[in-house]
């Protein structure tokens, strides 16, 4: 290989003011080295829903939701008519039975609901000979078999649930219990939510030391769950604990200036998170007038809606049978322009006409428009002409921009209370299993999931909102494109930057699809 090893470091969750912080304070000495000697864009943003199963789907394969199909914390399946669940909480895990949750986690997650066609930075770095490997994260499709890991509880639960299927990942895969590519010294602690980053630590270690991999995928996931238990603003601890884990890494390569000399490092956040306090009840909201699909209902028929809470944001599917969806629809709109904490709404209209999905798995009809209404304004804006976004995608729109608080100055759109906002609802509504209306909760909100749970007070994510979207992305040894640094960075150009590194040309990259994608999609 002539192009040094990488290390792409996803910290969940990471704020860039709390990054600076624990910088600026010393708990994070690793971390600021890598600012020094880098490249820190302030504000990388983030997919939508701003969920961790969205955002690692877009960073992993450098595709939209419309592009990777994954919509989602929780989401209704409409070829199976049921809820699929990814583990919002315990109590949502258990609505929905532990073991379906984990069979839709661990396994359905990349092998069938990740679409086939939005290859991996782990599969196309496979097809060109580079060395992959990843310590847990939720999205690791690759291209070796793993079979499934042969101690601890989680593999007597996955036995228990007759769960045993072998699964394809990078070359070397760490899932805790369930895939181990080789026996490591490290314990699994994916059971315990606030422990995790050691075994990554442990497990990026043993890589590092036995040079395996060119490629690692190093997921720090514990800044999440302290983030969300004692909010945003606690977030410099755990920030110093993922960079003890980073600091595995650079002992076990025999310090930081062999470590440099050897990998190039990609810090990035997944999405950010905000302080919440006000729980959002959209189930029973529209439950107090239709009837809502419950987790373990056995007749989904005798269901008017299906309502999907992803933390700060929701999906509604309207379910009602011909004569009535289109009342349905319409009434729903009117509720939610009632319910305390409901930011913005979106759905797709087609002829003036909401648009209804299909029961299976295809994406919405071509030439859609994306209506966005918030506080009584209204914006419609489908791929044209009229007005170039922060990265550089034309739109044509109708309306109030003042809905998403945004300026039409000269040709530019210029939207900084919801970044990337156009492209970033379109893309959510144009994905196969979104719901037909789209929810985006007002700061301070969070919506209660399934099991009848928030994380107020404490810190969340999901919405279209600024607070939610905008986290860190910092380079060390990777030289980007000067085009690149004269738009808004997304998390979706991470794939490329990946790609780039290792010379394959990635011609299908975030800059042309950004710049291609919605009028392909319109047709
Ligand atoms: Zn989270």
């Amino acid at each position: 290989m002539s192009a040094p090893k990488l290390v792409l470091c996803v910290v969940d969750s990471l704020r860039t003011d709390k990054l600076e912080q624990a910088a600026a304070d010393g708990t994070a000495p690793i971390l600021a080295e890598l600012i020094d000697r880098g490249t820190l864009i302030r504000d990388c943003v983030s997919s939508f829903p701003s969920v961790t199963p969205v955002c690692t789907s877009e960073l992993t394969t450098g595709r939209a939701p419309d592009g990777h199909w994954i919509s989602g914390m929780n989401w209704y399946h409409r070829a199976e008519r049921r809820y699929v669940e990814y583990g919002s909480s315990f109590e949502a895990t258990r609505a929905f039975g532990l073991f379906r949750s984990l069979y839709d986690t661990v396994y359905n997650m990349n092998m069938a609901h990740l679409s086939d066609e939005a290859e991996t930075v782990f599969e196309r770095l496979a097809d060109h000979g580079v060395r992959t490997a990843c310590t847990p994260f939720l999205i690791y499709r690759g291209r070796t078999r793993h079979e499934l890991g042969l101690e601890g509880l989680l593999r007597r639960v996955a036995l228990a649930a007759t769960f045993r299927h072998a699964t394809y990942g990078p070359d070397e895969l760490f899932y805790g219990e369930l895939y181990t590519s080789r026996k490591v010294p490290c314990k699994p602690t994916l059971a315990r939510p606030d422990r995790r980053d050691e075994y990554s630590a442990c497990c990026g270690r043993e890589l590092v030391e036995n040079d395996l991999f060119d490629f690692l995928l190093f997921g720090l996931p514990d800044n999440d769950y302290h983030s969300h238990r004692y909010g945003p603003d606690a977030q410099p601890e755990s920030i110093a604990h993922a960079d003890e884990a980073l600091a595995e890494l650079v002992d076990a390569a025999g310090g930081l200036e062999r470590f440099l000399a050897e990998h190039a490092v990609i810090v990035v956040a997944d999405h950010a998170q905000t302080q919440v306090t006000e729980p959002l009840a959209l189930a029973d909201e529209l439950g107090s007038r239709w009837r809502v699909l419950q987790p373990n209902q056995t007749d989904p028929r005798e269901a008017e809606l299906a309502v999907c809470p992803s933390s700060r944001a929701g999906a509604v599917y309207v379910l009602s049978e011909d004569r009535r969806w289109e009342g349905v629809h319409a009434g729903v709109r009117e509720r939610l322009r009632d319910v305390d904490g409901v930011d913005l709404f979106a759905w797709l209209e087609r002829d003036g006409q909401p648009v209804r999905r299909a029961d299976g798995d295809g994406p919405p009809p071509s030439g859609c428009t994306v209506v966005v209404e918030r506080a009584g304004a209204e914006l419609r804006f489908r791929p044209g002409s009229q007005a170039t976004d922060g990265r550089g995608v034309a739109w044509d729109i109708v309306g109030d921009p003042a809905t998403l608080a945004a300026a039409i100055q000269g040709e530019s759109f210029e939207c900084d209370q919801y970044p990337d906002g156009l492209s970033r609802l379109w893309a959510a509504l144009h994905a196969p299993h979104a719901g037909e209306i789209l929810i985006s909760a007002e700061p301070a909100y969070e919506l209660v999931d399934w099991g009848g749970v928030t994380h107020c007070p404490g810190g969340s994510h999901g919405a279209l909102h600024v607070g939610d979207s905008l986290g860190p992305l910092l380079l060390c040894g990777l030289e980007p494109g000067t085009e690149h640094l004269r738009r808004q960075w997304a998390i979706r150009d991470v794939a490329g930057l990946v790609l780039g590194h290792f010379g394959i040309a990635d011609t299908d990259g975030p800059h042309v699809r950004a710049a291609r994608a919605p009028s392909e999609v319109a047709g």
